[in-house]
């Protein structure tokens, strides 16, 4: 995750503020029931928000309840989002004290904590956001206080790794999402319900238009069945019908292509993983590099040879 500007913290939505205030209250419960919690980042995100976390306990779907629980506490003591304006001396002194993203100081340092602290640019000022005797470490902004976060549910858990990178220590992603209100939260969890009965591979399934075998086949791959065939040959003839009225006319384009082509569509970078392997276009390769070596050693020779004709001649 890229570190935002102050500028970029300060186009926050009033929804994003909310969300990322709840955030810091998730964060607050966690330390409460596990104090040994390392937070990393926990920024909002489009349907919610999350905190990366390290902790031994890991964390399922099981204690969802139990951190709700607290949060709702926090909730209900409508703490204030209190902002302390510190030095850097003073922050590099209290992560190694433990204290940041944390209720009190602890035997260790905040080690995210504190590498965030060093991304902080020289001359930007410092900031912890405290509520109750939970501090963080953060720019804001947020909402007044933790009872304006009306509604709020955690909804996933994830892994992720440090600033994306393998190589870093692998984290607990806690996502969840927060509403001004009840209504607003129910509303929502509805419409994703209602919109899990509408999709179409649920549906294309039950009516028997198609199958996808996302083992043998591949994700997003359907195979026609005759009903769903019947269907696609329709539109297709409709398509044609209505493409020859409006005055165009056809082309055919071929179904594969370089890796140059989905790089440049701008598909590879987000669906690398789910796509295919580049194909090896050539079955011949091997025999062909013998090829050109071979050739490239018979010229070599013939050149030699030339040389040494030229050679002979200019000597006589
Ligand atoms: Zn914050």
């Amino acid at each position: 995750m890229e570190r935002k500007t102050l500028d970029q913290r300060g186009q926050l939505t009033e929804q994003e503020r909310l969300r990322h205030s709840c955030a810091h209250v998730m964060a607050a419960a966690i330390a409460k029931l596990w104090p040994d919690a390392q937070f990393a980042g926990g920024p909002p995100v489009d349907d919610g928000f999350y905190y990366d976390v390290e902790l031994k306990h890991r964390i399922s779907p099981e204690d969802f309840p139990a951190i709700e629980a607290e949060m709702k506490k926090i909730s209900k003591e409508n703490q204030v989002f209190e902002k302390l304006t510190v030095t850097r001396e003073q922050a590099l002194s209290d992560a190694q004290a433990g204290r940041l993203g944390a209720l009190g100081s602890r035997d260790v340092a905040s080690k995210f904590k504190l590498e965030m602290l060093k991304d902080i640019p020289e001359g930007e000022p410092i900031s912890y956001f405290k509520t109750g005797d939970f501090i963080d470490l953060c720019a804001g902004p947020h909402v007044m206080r933790t009872g304006n976060v009306g509604a709020c549910k955690l909804t996933s858990v994830a892994s992720a790794y440090y600033k994306g990178d393998e190589k870093n220590p692998q984290l607990q992603r806690i996502y969840g999402t927060a509403f001004k209100n009840k209504t607003e939260m129910e509303a929502y969890f509805t419409m994703l319900e209602e919109a899990k009965k509408r999709d179409h591979r649920k549906i294309g399934a039950e009516m028997g238009l198609y199958v996808i075998d996302t083992e043998y086949v591949g994700p997003g791959l359907p195979l026609w069945l005759p009903k769903g065939t019947v269907i696609l040959e329709e539109l297709e003839k409709l398509a044609k019908e209505t493409e020859f009225a409006a005055g165009y006319v056809r082309v055919k384009t071929p179904h594969l292509a370089k890796e140059k082509m989905y790089k440049t569509s701008g598909h590879l970078p987000y669906y690398a993983e789910s796509m295919f392997p580049p194909m090896e276009m050539d079955e011949h390769r091997e025999q062909r590099q013998q090829l050109e070596a071979r050739i490239a050693e018979l010229e070599k020779q013939l050149q030699d040879y030339a040389k040494k004709i030229v050679g002979g001649k200019s000597g006589s």
